[in-house]
């Protein structure tokens, strides 16, 4: 495991939310992180079927554009009557042609599970990949999974995509339903990020 001893860290997203749960968990390490977006970054299309290789994509995409050190993340959810659908394809699930529409991949993902005519409790977990990669080429993979269950009809305003379906293991919320400091003490995200951390900075 190699240690992470830069300065600067370009973190590869255009996702105001993960630059800024990125920023608060690393400032005690001393790392100044850059934004994609700041950077003028384009967005490159993922075309793995899995998150470490969609990750490693935007990763050395962003790295090689700007010579900085860099972290890349991919996730989604992962339902298992269903196969591990939509997996790395949870964006694509609320794509309209005209952005993106959750409201409709929670839809379909209710649908799909109703169709297949699957057991309650409907399992499912969000995962989180991170890759860290430095300017050499060389990369570490940090992953975080959160196990729970799609419910519906859907619960709570809060947080983004999928979360008002998904009750993690062990609460009665949904994510939909939790404070966002509630859901950064549990989420996948920022589990991979607590191991990137002890692994790569502490
Ligand atoms: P990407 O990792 O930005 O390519 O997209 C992953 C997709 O997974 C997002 O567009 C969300 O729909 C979904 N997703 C990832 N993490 C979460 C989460 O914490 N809550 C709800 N949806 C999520």
């Amino acid at each position: 495991m190699r240690k992470f001893t830069e300065r600067r860290l370009l973190v590869a997203t255009h996702n105001a939310g993960k630059l800024a749960e990125m920023r608060a968990l690393l400032a005690p390490y001393g790392v100044e992180v850059a934004g994609a977006a700041e950077t003028g970054l384009a967005e490159p299309v993922e075309t793995e079927d899995n998150f470490v290789g969609n990750a490693r994509i935007k990763a050395r995409a962003a790295m090689e554009a700007t010579g900085l050190p860099v972290l890349a993340d991919d996730s989604g959810i992962c339902v298992d009557a269903l196969g591990g659908a939509p997996g790395v394809y949870t964006a694509d699930w609320a794509e309209t042609g005209e952005g993106r529409d959750f409201g409709m991949a929670m839809e379909r993902t209710w649908r799909a599970l109703e169709d297949a005519d699957a057991p309650a409790p409907r399992l499912a977990q969000f995962r989180c990949t991170l890759v860290l990669m430095w300017p050499d080429g060389h990369d570490e993979v940090f992953e975080g999974v959160l196990p729970g269950q799609i419910v519906w009809p859907p619960r709570g305003a809060e947080g983004h995509g999928y979360d008002p379906i998904f009750r993690p293991e062990g609460h009665q919320q949904t994510l939909g339903e939790m404070t966002a400091e509630m859901k950064n003490s549990l989420s996948h995200r920022a589990l991979a990020v607590a191991r990137m951390i002890e692994a790569a900075f502490a």
